[in-house]
């Protein structure tokens, strides 16, 4: 089953519940561009190397297309459509003013030099800068790409189009970016652990937490979590797993990772372990937050968390749901769990298009204002129609994407 798949079967079960028309199911399932690319670029021992780059527009009926760019060896035109769809219903369901898009290049980027990086991204904008812009499409960070990726971004896509900051997300806070953007998705996974927990009748002081992935979205969750007492007992990433029952320090792992070689958490103090026993390991808390696909029917019955919380884009299959909520797990899924990026996404858009600041401050009050408005809505609509978290998220995401379909006209 691919992702495309996978997302397809998460959007036709909320629709069944639903009495959709079959012109707007159509509608909703169709993405409106898909963009694919050659990339050549010049590497820095002169030979030309050819990286294939994508953008999928999905759906745009509740404002401009908007989604991450990730660098990564498995990126595809079918990953692409399915990770933009995910954007659509995500932004529906925080209600922030965007449809969904995504899109990447299929390479590995610790393979290149911080030259050659540059390079291909400046090329990759040449080839669709014509379909982005602040109105239109705004790309943001996503796997393997940061704030500096975003950087040369703008930096390429003004030298067509003049000074548009708002054309990109998640840039460097000295270029236009907003304060609060680089912890957003992580604060608003912690944010639904915690709120989670709490309807668990939990506190998230003394939880224990595994998290798979350690990279923005992972090391911020688990430093805002420690923060509030909880425990995170194991963790893994790219190139290890690590365990200690005694809790990590996340402050002292986040600044492992940075000066690390491998921009990874081996090396750390701690029981070496699998991506198996991770899963398996006896937590109140399991977050992936790493990359799609990772729970899967193989393994979701070895799961002892009573809650996962989805940091990464689609890391659960529905086989894999299934099983989790049969077992009585409560999953918070993705477009919802993650959705803080994209929120605080909005928040940098606006900020540029005002060209006035905020404070950190209060881009967290806000991002916590719409994470907890969104979080309480799911709930409710779960617990009004007996539905598990994830179909819920995606009702409330097809019944605004919808209403907005219907209004403009087709
Ligand atoms: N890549 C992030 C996501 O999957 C952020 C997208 C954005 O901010 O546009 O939600």
């Amino acid at each position: 089953m691919s992702h495309l798949d996978d997302s397809l079967r998460y959007f036709d079960r909320a629709a069944r519940t639903m009495d959709l028309t079959a012109n707007i199911e159509r509608l909703l399932v169709t993405p409106a561009r898909r963009l694919q690319v050659e990339v050549a670029i010049v590497m820095d021992d002169g030979h030309v190397e050819v990286f294939e780059g994508f953008r999928v527009q999905h759906n745009d009926a509740r404002g401009p297309f908007k989604g991450g760019l990730r660098y990564h060896p498995h990126v595809d035109l079918d990953e692409a459509v399915s990770l933009a769809s995910l954007m659509t219903w995500k932004t529906a369901v925080v209600g922030v003013p965007f449809g969904g898009a995504k899109g990447g290049i299929k390479v590995d980027p610790r393979t290149l030099s911080a030259g050659e990086l540059e390079r291909l991204t400046r090329k990759f904008v040449d080839k669709i800068h014509l379909v982005i812009g602040p109105d239109v499409d705004i790309p943001a960070p996503d796997v393997n790409t940061n704030s500096q990726t975003m950087a040369w971004i703008m930096d390429q896509f003004s030298r067509y189009h003049g000074f548009q900051p708002g054309v990109v997300t998640g840039k460097p806070v000295a270029l236009h970016g907003s304060l609060g953007r680089d912890a957003a998705t992580g604060r608003g996974v912690a944010l639904c652990t915690k709120w989670a927990l709490e309807d668990m009748g939990r506190s998230v002081d003394g939880a224990t937490v595994a998290m798979q992935g350690f990279g923005n979205v992972g090391s911020w969750a688990a430093r805002i979590l420690a923060g509030w007492g909880a425990k995170l007992v194991a963790v893994g990433d790219h190139a290890a797993y690590l365990e200690d029952d005694s809790g990590f320090n996340a402050e002292a792992l986040t600044a492992h990772v940075a000066t690390s070689p491998e921009r990874s958490i081996k090396g750390f103090a701690g029981t070496p372990t699998t991506v198996e026993a991770l899963f398996a390991k006896n937590v109140d808390v399991l977050i992936p937050a790493a990359l799609g696909g990772v729970l899967t029917a193989d393994n979701a019955d070895t799961v002892r968390a009573k809650l996962v919380v989805e940091g990464a884009n689609g890391p659960t299959t529905p086989d894999a749901h299934d099983k989790l909520v049969s077992q009585g797990v409560v999953v918070v899924p993705d477009i919802l769990a993650n959705a803080g990026g994209v929120t605080v996404s909005y928040f940098e858009w606006v900020q540029n298009t005002q060209r006035y600041y905020w404070d950190e401050e209060e881009v967290n009050t806000r991002l916590e204002r719409v994470m907890r408005k969104a979080y309480d809505e799911v709930r409710r609509v779960a617990r009004h129609r007996d539905l598990d978290l994830r179909t819920a998220a995606f009702v409330i995401a097809i019944r605004e994407v919808g209403k907005a379909t219907v209004l403009r006209g087709i």
